[in-house]
């Protein structure tokens, strides 16, 4: 997907502050954060969404929740912190490149409000 927003920062096309790197894994600094610390992780290989994952992509996404719980401490999110995975439309998803959302700091609201 060459033309993919996040495929092009994985190649280094577009500029981004990244927070982690190697191989097959990049995490990034979100452009416009909803906390004090929110980053996101992606897989360097194209992948559109969580409906596109097959068994094959089992160790990749294993990975990326590891990882993710390891940059949330080394950005400082010693107490804890959110991940979100929107996936497709229905789900809010705005870029179609499978990204992990890392938020913390400060007031994390609950999810979901309730009545
Ligand atoms: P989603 O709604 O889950 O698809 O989230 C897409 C996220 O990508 C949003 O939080 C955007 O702020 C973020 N985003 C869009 N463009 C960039 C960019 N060039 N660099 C970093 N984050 C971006
Ligand atoms: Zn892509």
């Amino acid at each position: 997907m060459s033309d993919c927003l996040f495929c092009r920062i994985a190649r280094g096309e577009i500029p981004a502050s990244k927070v982690y790197e190697d191989d097959e894994v990049l995490a990034f600094n979100d452009i416009n954060p909803v906390a004090p610390v929110h980053f996101l992780m992606i897989p360097k290989q194209h992948l559109a969404s969580l409906d596109d994952a097959q068994a094959g992509h089992q160790a990749l996404l294993g990975k990326l929740l590891l990882l993710a719980s390891k940059l949330a401490k080394t950005q400082g999110l010693e107490q804890g912190f959110r991940t979100v995975i929107n996936t497709g439309r229905g789900g809010g998803q705005e870029v179609f490149h499978l990204h992990i959302h890392v938020i913390g700091g400060g007031n994390i609201p609950p999810m979901v409000k309730r009545n």
